[in-house]
């Protein structure tokens, strides 16, 4: 994955790693509230591009919709492309990619460096219920969930008053898809990061605050 016209890149990469529902979106925001990290979910990005109607959310909704992975040159020259809007030394928190060898491999050779990777760990049985109840906010993107974190409005965002979506891939059928597939692809980059010594792991079955906790052990 080269860089622009030979360009240094040159950003400081934390992978967020784990499963559809294990929080770790969630954790990026809140961090980045402080100014220091730059969140970079590859998800939101591709479903801003869907409400834009642009050639890549065109392509991607397909995929999407179905709980499947969008194939791996659309993300990697995504990502190429946002990687090379930031500064030198941002400090980014990747969420969402990799999700594939491939992608992982990309990175890794890209002029990111990858720092370390934090794998946000919970029991599988818990997850179904975790997404699937989970609701955001379509005007600031903050998370709540209908049982774990309601909004005390019902329907309206405690930060900014806008409107609660329910994601239409958080539906249970499409939900289990994507937990398949993640069992699949996403899983075993566990390991790849485990051999680079790269892995950390936060138990991501506790409060939000708990977890939270855990996480910034990670950034000192
Ligand atoms: P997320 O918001 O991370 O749960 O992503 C929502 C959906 O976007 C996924 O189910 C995939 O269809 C797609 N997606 C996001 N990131 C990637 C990626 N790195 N590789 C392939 N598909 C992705």
């Amino acid at each position: 994955m080269p860089s622009s016209e030979g360009a240094e890149v040159n950003v400081e990469v934390t992978v967020l790693l784990g499963a559809p529902g294990s929080g770790k979106g969630t954790q990026a925001k809140e961090a980045c509230k402080e100014g220091n990290f730059i969140h970079l979910s590859t998800g939101d990005v591709l479903r801003a591009a869907i409400k834009k109607g642009s050639d890549l959310g065109q392509k991607a909704q397909t995929f999407m919709d179905a709980g499947n992975l969008v194939p791996d040159d659309l993300m990697i020259g995504l990502l190429e492309d946002t990687l090379k809007g930031y500064e030198k030394n941002s400090r980014i928190l990747l969420d969402g990619f990799p999700r594939t060898d491939t992608q992982a491999e990309a990175l890794e050779e890209s002029s990111a460096n990858v720092t370390q990777a934090i794998y946000f760990n919970v029991p599988e049985d818990l997850l179904v219920e975790r997404i699937t109840g989970r609701r955001v906010c379509g005007n600031c993107g903050a998370v709540f969930h209908t049982s774990f974190r309601p909004a005390e409005d019902d329907g309206k965002c405690d930060n900014c008053g806008g409107e609660l979506n329910h994601r239409a891939d958080d539906v249970e059928e499409v939900v289990r898809k994507r937990l398949e597939v993640y069992w699949k692809q996403t899983e075993p980059l566990i390991d790849f990061y485990k051999k680079r010594n790269k892995l950390k792991e936060v138990n991501a079955n506790q409060p939000i605050k708990n977890v939270q906790a855990e996480f910034r052990k990670f950034f000192v």
